[in-house]
């Protein structure tokens, strides 16, 4: 309605798809889990950023995404509390059948920030999260995902590398993150990309983050989601 679009123009939210849910205004609208508003609370987020307002309903309601907000808009929150609940809501956890949820991020600095975030929202509950990338032993990442974790963040090619050695399985991997997407292209990553996309089962969940959208990210994006809700905020670049 009216009262929906006026909010959205305020927060510079623009959005496309069908049957978008409505922005929230507040954590509480989420309907977390009290451990988990606690960890929002300890992090000191009193509010929802713009990108979280429309991207949690989104999330949370099941749908696929594409988030479009400039860098340090808090766009690792938008995916990650949604993440937990998603874990959460898993009938039974056994670390042995591998992660649940799959975050690809084109860096290890990145991929480093976002385990320490998923770590901190994962603390109140007895999720395991583990992080693999280049530049550390591939042989301790293959012990430590062979022990089993219900999160990983990767880098593509450590990914591809550790799932050619069957360090991990992804039979449960119904949640699936690629975030900085048009780094990981810039990087050239595309290949390894769809390479993991194409090792995860098809009724999963997917999330496509970045900062801009040029049209090689968009086409990857319509191909691999499933009748995604696009969401941007601000002015995006191509
Ligand atoms: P992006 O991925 O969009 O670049 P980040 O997720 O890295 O942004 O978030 C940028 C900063 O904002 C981080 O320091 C993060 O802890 C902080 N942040 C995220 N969400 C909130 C919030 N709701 N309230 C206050 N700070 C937040
Ligand atoms: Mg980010």
């Amino acid at each position: 309605e009216q009262d929906v679009s006026d909010y959205r123009r305020t927060l510079a939210i623009r959005v496309s798809g069908i049957d978008v849910p409505k922005p929230i205004k507040l954590f509480q609208d989420c309907g977390f889990e009290a451990p988990l508003m606690s960890a929002i609370a300890k992090q000191g987020y009193e509010k929802p950023t713009p990108i979280q307002c429309q991207a949690l309903p989104i999330v949370l309601s099941g749908r696929d995404i594409i988030g479009i907000a400039k860098t340090g808009s808090g766009k690792t929150a938008a995916f990650v509390l949604p993440m937990i609940v998603h874990i959460m809501d898993q009938p039974e956890l056994g670390k042995e059948e591998g992660p649940i949820g799959v975050i690809c991020a084109p860096t290890r600095e990145l991929a480093h920030q976002i385990y320490l975030e998923a770590k901190k929202f994962s603390k109140p509950y007895n999720i395991k999260v583990s992080a693999v990338y280049g530049g550390a032993s591939k042989h301790e990442q293959f012990k430590e995902l062979k022990a089993g974790c219900e999160i990983v963040v990767a880098t593509p090619g450590r990914l591809i590398d550790l799932l050619k050695m069957k360090a991990l399985r992804m039979v449960r991997a119904t949640y699936l993150v690629l975030d900085e997407a048009d780094r990981m292209f810039d990087l050239g990553f595309e290949p390894q990309v769809r390479s993991i996309v194409g090792q995860i089962r098809p009724d999963r969940q997917t999330l496509l983050f970045s900062a801009t959208m040029p049209y090689k990210v968009e086409r990857l994006a319509r191909e691999i989601l499933t009748d995604p809700i696009r969401v941007t905020v601000g002015e995006v670049g191509m």
